[in-house]
């Protein structure tokens, strides 16, 4: 068995349903840390303090910076959003597989320092489509719908820098190819250990 735990980064627009397709998937996947950001943004409705977010003032997340307590940290439509680093290292380092949930520069920081980590990149069906998402969702302002449609082109076309691409046009479809992912990586042979061959070779 593995020693060390997957890192598995999850990019795409922000209202691409990122967040529904890990929902959905997490019931069925054991032994997967999912790690909760740290941001500055405003909390939407219904979010809670160390559910979906740690959300702190500017000045927090400067002292969570200087005291290189994030992995990475990125700025995204005003707001900064970073990685609490203790917490994916030490799941990582118990064996745990760990999912990121990230915007394109803090999923490309992560890539750099960690050039293991298997990255997917969940993509819409159209523009439009995302567009009316985030619309529909109702917690952005039109001035920063535009912003984060605007960020969505971009990442888009770094689709290539990504391993895996889900298109979350059928969410169950999207499901389904999130959770093939993780099966799949977790199989390959590399994480095949010595003991592992002698385990298998030894006799009845
Ligand atoms: P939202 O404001 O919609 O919750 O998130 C905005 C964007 O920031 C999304 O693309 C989300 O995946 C990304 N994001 C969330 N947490 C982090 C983080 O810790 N670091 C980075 N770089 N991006 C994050």
């Amino acid at each position: 068995m593995k020693q060390q735990g997957i890192l598995f980064v999850m990019t795409g627009a922000s209202g691409v349903g990122k967040d529904t397709i890990r929902h959905a998937a997490l019931p069925d996947i054991e032994n997967l840390y999912f790690s909760i950001s740290a941001t500055t943004r405003q909390k939407r409705p219904g979010e809670v303090h160390g559910k979906q977010y740690y959300f702190h003032s500017k000045d927090e997340f400067q002292t969570m910076l200087s005291s290189d307590g994030l992995l990475e940290h990125a700025e995204y439509v005003g707001d900064y959003y970073g990685t609490p680093t203790k917490p994916v290292k030490d799941a990582l380092a118990r064996g745990e597989d760990v999912l990121l949930e990230l915007e394109l520069v803090g999923a490309r920081k992560v890539k750099e320092k960690m050039p293991e980590a298997i990255m997917v990149f969940i993509a819409p069906p159209t523009l439009s489509e995302l567009e009316r998402r985030l619309r529909s969702r109702g917690t952005d302002s039109e001035e920063k719908i535009q912003k984060r449609i605007v960020r969505a082109r971009e990442e888009i076309k770094a689709v290539k820098e990504f391993n895996y691409v889900i298109v979350n046009e059928l969410l169950t479809k999207a499901v389904r190819d999130f959770k093939s992912i993780i099966y799949a990586e977790r199989v390959k042979s590399k994480y095949i250990t010595q003991q592992d061959i002698a385990r298998f070779l030894k006799e009845l």
